[in-house]
């Protein structure tokens, strides 16, 4: 096992692989920019380095800064975290090239999934099933494309290979539409991923974003820790995220995520990983792998028992995994809610210092969080501040348990988006389940859907 870890983050996930090195009896070393001076993580880390000026840029973004803090601390291996550097095959190779551990897969793993075209061609060949669309790239004849889209059937969704963020992508309603909105697409995804190409898919009117977490090891084992619902989302954002997907069947549930985990022993993943699919009418259609750790993975740890940051460390140090697809256990039922530093129903980011900070607590409620009464909430980065994690024996008792902890939770001196979360645990359809991913806009009146 590593002596030492240097996590390339900040915020709740920094304190979350703290934790998880903490309790592996691993050292820790916190990299910071000068806007995150204060942060208590940096404080609780073993070590901490400043590596540059508050925008992300010229900190979390900087490969060199990042790589020459390893080398200063001794560090062993480093820990992206999510966001920032975590999904960047040059970082992943950089960082193996200086001789550091990189935890997370390979940096070809993540090239080749961080390419959408790509990413769909090695799902489809390893029998994960995809939306319909066009295999591979558009061509540049107009002629092609339109014979293209009649073949797929309208309404046809135009994405940037190389898109991310819910960025790079344009429903088609109509031919009449098709070929301005190719172009435009191109040219955009050109301008903001550096990368002209774009793919065409069948676009679902009303799916779910339900999505399968992965393990694998270097050893050729996988398994799959089941599925996560995150279809409450805001302009492709995700709100909350709950497991096990209401209304999914134990059998629908095994065979997708086997066939996930076979997908990873085919193209020889290492580390943890998100497969991301639309569901529509008891189908799977995958739109892309995350090679990395995510926000939500809490309702997974909650519902399987299985430290899935942990893993990732062990998986990295060349451990195998200390269980098989038989040992996992799904028991039970996880909510998050994601708070964010933001106008519950504008969205417009609020930071500043808290004033006010107290945390509900009780059985099965988990709060992760770096934030504190007194803590500066930063301008340059990501609104959220931590995350509300309820358990209960069944879904109804889940939701009991999130009212009560929602009700207890004051923050002050910033606007957050509690109150959103209030109103979305007492509505009608998330209380029976499986509304769709425009659901929430909708709600809030800002869809036309
Ligand atoms: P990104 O990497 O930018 O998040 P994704 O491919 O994951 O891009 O798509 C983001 C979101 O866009 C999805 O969660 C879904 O809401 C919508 N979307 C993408 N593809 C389709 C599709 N074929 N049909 C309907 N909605 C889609």
């Amino acid at each position: 096992m590593f002596e030492k870890i240097l996590i390339a983050n900040r915020g709740e996930i920094a304190l979350r692989v703290q934790r998880a090195c903490r309790e592996l009896g691993i050292k820790t070393v916190a990299v910071h920019s000068e806007a995150d001076r204060e942060a208590k993580y940096v404080q609780l880390a073993d070590e901490s380095v400043c590596i540059g000026p508050a925008p992300s840029g010229q900190s979390y973004l900087n490969i060199p800064a990042v790589i020459s803090a390893a080398e200063v601390t001794d560090a062993e291996a480093i820990h992206p975290g999510y966001g920032f550097l975590s999904e960047n095959a040059d970082f992943a190779e950089r960082v193996e090239q200086s001789g550091f551990v990189f935890i997370g897969p390979r940096a070809e793993t993540i090239r080749l999934m961080g390419d959408k075209v790509s990413a769909k061609d090695a799902m489809r060949k390893a029998g994960v099933p995809c939306v319909p669309g066009s295999d591979g790239a558009l061509p540049d004849d107009p002629e092609m494309i339109m014979r293209e889209a009649k073949r797929i059937g309208y309404p046809v969704i135009i994405k940037a290979a190389g898109g991310g963020g819910g960025r790079g992508m344009r429903v088609v309603h109509t031919e009449a539409a098709l070929l301005a909105s190719v172009n435009m697409t191109k040219s955009e995804a050109q301008s903001a991923f550096g990368n002209p190409m774009v793919y065409m898919e069948k676009f679902l009117e009303q799916p779910r974003h339900i999505e399968i977490q992965v393990l694998a090891d270097q050893h050729g084992n996988a398994v799959f820790l089941g599925e996560r619902d995150c279809s409450m989302q805001r302009r492709h954002q995700k709100v909350l995220e709950e497991a096990p997907a209401p209304g999914i069947s134990t059998r629908l549930r095994d065979k997708i995520g086997a066939r996930c985990a076979d997908a990873c022993r085919r193209i020889n993943y290492r580390g943890a990983g998100t497969f991301e699919f639309l569901y529509e009418n008891d189908e799977f259609y995958f739109i892309e792998m995350n090679t990395r750790v995510q926000v939500e993975h809490p309702v997974t740890e909650m519902i399987t028992g299985i430290d899935i940051v942990q893993e990732q460390i062990r998986i990295a140090a060349g451990e195998k995994l200390s269980f098989r697809q038989r040992d996992i256990e799904f028991k039970g039922h996880a909510i998050e809610c994601r708070i964010n530093a933001e106008d519950p129903y504008t969205f417009v980011p609020s930071p500043g210092r808290i004033t006010t900070f107290h945390m509900p607590g009780g059985p099965g409620v988990r709060v992760d969080t770096h934030a504190y009464q007194n803590y500066m909430v930063p301008p340059h980065y990501d609104s959220m501040i931590g995350k509300l994690i309820t358990y209960g024996n069944t879904r109804e008792q889940a939701i009991a348990k999130m009212r009560i902890a929602l009700s207890e939770m004051a923050v002050e001196g910033i606007k957050t988006n509690i109150a959103l979360h209030r109103d979305l645990l007492a509505d009608a359809a998330f209380h029976l389940g499986g509304t769709s991913i425009h659901y929430l806009e909708q709600k809030l009146g800002l869809s036309s859907k």
